[in-house]
């Protein structure tokens, strides 16, 4: 019999499990399936990362991501503790991913993470046959379900690819759901509440998490001044990020931190991948410890020792505000959020949805133009796209909504013209019914109508209701945020 903790030093180089990596490892080594909810930072890689090295010949651990930006990352991690590793996506040549898959079907890595389009993909299958899945990981589990703050119709059809590929193991891992996510992905991969959920917690004690109710931007910019001088007081060089939702806003903040004298860095969806990146490395490596970011950044980003988050505008949901101020403090050290509120920003929430689910007839035609123009769209894109499509409020973004659903539904897909995306496949009645905007927008509606009442509600310690919404109990108050406080 296996030490399980002997075998994590000699080849993780750590002391001790994290509860519960261990009891996830035991039952995955039973061929057992199951479902663990684990706060960000827990070390969910660890599970099936330690399970790949105990794979026999011609065994793989298959670890299904929505996060392609991060799979290099993720298997050049892997490979740092010599498990043979790689990934497979679309922002690979057709050469490289046929080279991959070839390895793969040679008999080559313990452990490979795809996105979960792969498996519409012919040669993907034909490159598994002469191997055996140990254990199907699905990681971010909470994309499967419509209820949760990121739903991908792909994810829907994951059991089915498991069972064609003969059933074996299922692992699914998130950070964040809901009663009612939970149940989606317990009932999808035929799960027993009572025998196959394993709660990690999702408490963050360290977390200090406060809320300023601030009227317009002025006053903001006046309490962001004085967040930031008081944590540079406290530690020298001490990191932190500023969330936004609009990019806009994010560079009007960015001019006045310029003017005040403040260093920083940024990450939006505006600035080229390469400038993206090297932002985020030089955050990673603390040349400059403040970045302003929309929320696509941090997504599986591990730096442990972020010591605040500011929310300058309101996020979307409780979800997403978690996940958001969970970067800070993953070291265990104490760690603060401060979220400046201001009413305005709800409208701007409340319009930003009304774009963001557009009808089916407008995704509709706006794939049509992409497909029957592609010399045209290629060239001038979203400008050409937004013109045919004429509307003239600057903020209505329904066509770069449209244009990420096409993209998630796999109608179209990445390339390297100007625009960015190619047609292929027109979108079906299916995608339209499995996806429908018009539910997702009421639910989301829901979502932001409980942060609101999470912001209001200044009666009950914050983490307790945070906990709340994802029904978990706690016993005591934390003690260090603004209603405890
Ligand atoms: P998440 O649960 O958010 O996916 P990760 O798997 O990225 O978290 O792990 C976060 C960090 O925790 C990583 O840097 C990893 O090396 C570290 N870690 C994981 N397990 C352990 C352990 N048992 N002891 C010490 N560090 C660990
Ligand atoms: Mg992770």
């Amino acid at each position: 019999m296996l030490d399980l903790q002997k075998h994590l030093q000699s080849h993780f180089g750590y002391p001790d499990f994290r509860y519960p990596q261990r009891q996830i490892i035991e039952k995955v080594l039973n061929n057992k399936s199951l479902f663990a909810l684990m706060p960000t930072g827990a070390g969910k890689s660890l599970t099936y990362q330690f399970t790949s090295t105990l794979t026999q010949k011609n065994e793989l651990v298959l670890v299904v991501s929505p996060l392609i930006a991060l799979m290099q990352d993720q298997s050049t991690k892997a490979r740092d503790f010599k498990i043979s590793s790689t990934y497979i996506n679309s922002s690979l040549s057709a050469e490289e991913k046929q080279k991959r898959m070839q390895s793969i079907a040679e008999g080559q890595y313990q452990l490979i993470f795809v996105a979960p389009e792969r498996f519409q993909k012919p040669e993907f299958w034909e490159c598994l046959k002469s191997r055996q899945i140990k254990l199907f990981v699905v990681d971010e589990a909470h994309c499967i379900s419509l209820w949760g703050h990121d739903f991908r119709p792909d994810y829907t059809k994951l059991q089915q690819y498991r069972e064609r590929l003969g059933s074996p193991p299922v692992l699914a891992l998130t950070a964040t759901a809901t009663e009612d996510v939970q149940q989606d992905i317990l009932k999808m991969f035929l799960l027993d509440k009572n025998q196959d959920l394993i709660l990690g917690g999702i408490e963050r004690p360290n977390l200090s998490l406060n809320i300023f109710e601030c009227y317009g931007e002025a006053e903001k910019n006046d309490q962001l001044l004085e967040l930031l001088k008081s944590s540079s007081d406290t530690a020298e060089n001490s990191s932190g990020i500023i969330y936004f939702s609009l990019i806009q806003t994010l560079e009007n903040c960015s001019r006045f931190l310029q003017s005040a004298k403040i260093p920083h860095l940024k990450y939006h969806g505006d600035l080229p991948a390469n400038i993206r990146r090297r932002q985020q490395e030089d955050f990673l490596k603390n040349k400059t410890p403040l970045i302003l970011a929309t929320p696509a950044f941090g997504l599986g980003v591990d730096k442990p020792d972020i010591r605040f988050v500011i929310h300058y505008e309101i996020p979307s949901s409780i979800e997403a505000y978690f996940q958001e101020v969970g970067r800070a403090g993953r070291d265990g050290e104490t760690a603060s959020g401060q979220f400046l509120f201001s009413e305005d920003d709800l409208s701007i929430q409340m319009q930003f949805l009304n774009w963001a689910y557009p009808e089916s007839e407008f995704i509709a035609k706006v794939y049509d133009l992409i497909s029957s123009r592609p010399d045209v769209v290629s060239q001038q894109g979203f400008d050409f796209l937004r013109e045919q499509m004429v509307f003239k409020n600057k903020k209505d973004f329904r066509v770069n909504a449209a244009v990420s659903i096409l993209l998630r539904w796999g109608c179209l897909e990445e390339n390297d013209t100007p625009f960015g995306y190619q047609s292929v496949r027109e979108p079906q009645k299916e995608d339209f019914e499995l996806e429908d905007q018009n539910t997702l927008k009421k639910e989301h509606q829901k979502k932001l109508l409980a942060l609101l009442r999470f912001i209001q509600n200044d009666k009950v310690c914050r983490l307790k209701q945070i906990y709340q919404y994802f029904s978990h109990q706690i016993e005591e108050d934390c003690g260090i945020c603004d209603v405890c406080r």
